[in-house]
Order: C-alpha cells, then sequence, then structure tokens
C-alpha cells in the first residue's frame, strides 16, 4: 500500500470520488427512481454499472490468469484511456517522467506531452531491438514514476525477456507498465499474472488486436487492488458504455474462433516474411512475435508511394529512430497479403 502511496499524486490519493446514485444503494430491487433517468427506452435509459463487474469476470475466465479477480481490472475507452489514467494518476504535470525504450509505441509520448510529463526515450539496441535494461535503469531519478514495456513493441515486432522487466522493477521505484496490445501473437505468455506478487507492475491489454474490435474501444489494464481502486475513483464514472460492454460480453464467446485466427495469421506472417525476403527491394525482414512484419526496403518513401498508387497502404516508418528505410506490414487475410507481395515483386528497384 505505502509503495503505491507514495508513488500517487497527492490530489489523487485524497480525491474524494464523485458518488453516483447506484453506489449508494446496495440490495434486490425492482423500482429505481433514484437517478432522474428516462422511464422508456429500457434497457438504454439505465446508466450501467460503473464497475462493469459482470464484463470483468468473463475477461477473467475467458483468460483464465490464475489469482486475479474484478479488482485486478481497470477497463478503459482503449488503451489510450488506461495510458492516460497512469499520468493523472502517477505524474505530477511539469515535475515527474517517464521512460520508455524507442522506437515504441506513439501514444505514450502524445499523452506525456498532452500531461505535460518529460518522456525520456532509451534507444533499443540497433538491428536486434533488443533492449538494455541497464541503459532504462540509468535513464530514471527519483523523479520517474512510469517505465513503459511495449512487449511485442510495436513498431519493432519483438519481444523482452521477463528477466530484463524483473530487473527494471526491482532497481527503479515506479510503475512498470508492460503493453501486451499483441500478446495474443507472442510465443510470450501475458504477465498479468504477475501483479498481485508486483505490486507496481500494471499489464495492459486491448480488445482492439486479436479480438478484432478495434472500432469498439475497449482497453483492459491489470494491477493490484490499489492501484485500480484508484483507476476506479478517477475514471469517469461511466466510461464504458453499455453497447461496448454488451458486445465486448458477446465477444469473450468466440474465444475458439480467435484463437483459429491467430493460428492462421501466425502462419501467414511466416509466409510472407519467407516471401519478402526473396523480393529484391526487400532487403531485412525482422523476426516478429506481432500480427505486423517490420521489412527494411532499398527505398521506404519511394516504395510507400508506389504502394499508396495502387491503393495499397502500409505504414511507413523510415522517420522514427533505428527504422531507416523500413515499412510495417499488417499481416492481413490471405488475398490481401497476396497483393501487397505481388505488387512489391513488381516494383522496380531504381
Ligand atoms: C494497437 C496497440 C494498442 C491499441 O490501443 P487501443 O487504444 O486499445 O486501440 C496499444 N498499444 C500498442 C502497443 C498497440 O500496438
Amino acid at each position: 500500500m505505502d509503495t503505491i502511496k507514495n508513488l500517487v499524486r497527492k490530489n489523487i490519493w485524497n480525491l474524494k470520488p464523485y458518488s453516483c446514485a447506484r453506489d449508494e444503494f446496495k440490495g434486490e430491487a425492482s423500482t429505481f427512481l433514484d437517478a432522474n433517468e428516462s422511464a422508456y427506452n429500457a434497457p438504454y435509459n439505465r446508466y450501467p454499472d460503473p464497475l462493469n463487474l459482470k464484463l470483468k469476470d468473463k475477461i477473467i475466465a475467458t483468460a483464465g490468469y490464475k489469482g486475479i479477480d474484478a479488482g485486478n481490472i481497470f477497463l478503459g475507452v482503449g488503451s489510450d484511456e488506461c495510458i492516460d489514467i497512469l499520468y493523472r494518476v502517477f505524474c505530477n504535470p511539469g515535475v515527474d517522467n517517464a521512460v520508455a525504450l524507442a522506437p515504441t509505441y506513439g501514444m505514450y509520448g502524445v499523452c506525456a506531452d498532452v500531461n505535460d510529463v518529460e518522456y525520456r526515450s532509451v534507444p533499443l539496441l540497433p538491428e536486434t531491438y533488443a533492449m538494455d535494461a541497464d541503459a532504462v535503469i540509468a535513464a530514471c531519478d527519483e523523479r520517474t514514476k512510469i517505465v513503459w514495456i511495449c512487449s511485442p513493441n510495436n513498431p519493432t515486432g519483438n519481444s523482452f525477456d521477463f528477466s530484463d522487466i524483473e530487473k527494471i522493477y526491482n532497481a527503479v521505484n515506479a510503475i512498470i507498465v508492460v503493453d501486451e496490445a499483441n500478446i495474443h501473437y507472442s510465443s510470450n505468455g501475458s504477465v498479468a499474472e504477475r501483479v498481485n506478487d508486483m505490486p507496481r507492475l500494471v499489464v495492459m491489454q486491448t480488445m482492439s488486436k486479436a479480438w478484432g474490435s478495434a472500432a469498439v474501444r475497449l482497453g483492459i489494464a491489470y494491477a493490484c487492488h490499489t492501484i485500480i481502486d484508484i483507476f476506479n475513483k478517477v475514471k469517469y464514472p461511466y466510461n464504458i458504455n453499455i453497447l461496448t460492454s454488451d458486445y465486448a460480453n458477446a465477444r469473450l464467446d468466440a474465444i475458439g474462433e480467435i484463437k483459429e485466427q491467430v493460428a492462421l495469421t501466425l502462419r501467414l506472417r511466416e509466409e510472407m516474411a519467407q516471401e519478402l525476403s526473396f523480393i529484391p527491394a526487400v532487403t531485412k525482414v525482422y523476426p516478429s512475435d506481432a500480427n505486423f512484419l517490420l521489412a527494411k526496403v532499398v527505398d521506404a518513401n519511394d516504395i510507400y508511394n508506389y504502394l499508396c498508387h495502387k491503393g495499397i497502404v502500409v505504414r511507413n516508418r523510415n522517420n522514427v529512430m533505428l527504422c531507416g528505410n523500413c515499412l510495417r506490414i499488417t499481416i492481413g487475410t490471405p488475398d490481401e497479403n497476396a497483393i501487397l507481395i505481388s505488387a512489391i515483386k513488381d516494383y522496380t528497384v531504381k
């Protein structure tokens, strides 16, 4: 408790949360005249459960994580909200800092700017994109409140060893966030089960990737009860609407179908890596633990524009640190992948 208390902003620790009508009533009832809702248009007339306990229980049952309960889960409007709430809870604007590896997911830096938090980047090692845990530790000081570790990392596609994450956790007194948006495609397992014995660990997942529900906007953060209790009092009371939670509830039943899609995506990823490696315009395909490939090409800007003219959009990462001349290519359907491969094959190296 004190480990967390010392990291939380004072105003947030002392915050008295908004108490909604239904928080104050405990028990069974059938006549609800407490919240000034319309009496018509059920079920949408009613405010949803602020804690979304039904959905959290379903998430736990589906994931099968041992020792995790609803009190270990925060639900946000995408990972975006999880990232933002981490800054708002732990970082005093203009005072505290966050440390991240580079290159990595762009929202950590944008959200730091929005919250006026200094953002420190520690470069990955060139070509292998491995992390230098000692360099991460060296970049931290007593004002470091958050360390971002995206694993598998976007856009490099590689995962980091838990031993490195543990080393940073043990050396730095800050919140260590592991962003597992792409975990379903990884050969590494999730570290979500560790949040109770590592109270400064926060693990983020999302419905946006393997669950095929980016449009629905549902992000999941796992952490110890102390952190989740704070997130719950800071969030907008009804951040997750009933359309999202009903959809997510039903989507979780499709776990079998999701596993098949992930297995297919992994097969297609290896196939595409193989095919790309035979194309002269492609100079390197990096190993991937995610649903995309990072490929170094002879001229990323030119190939990017060439593909755009053919109606094919990939992500040009040429201007990203350590990713010169790199394109990030999402694994699509077999047809989409074939269109991409055939177009790059037709590209004439200048
Ligand atoms: C795709 C992705 C997300 C997803 O964010 P949402 O807001 O949940 O859609 C988060 N982090 C990483 C590293 C990603 O690649």
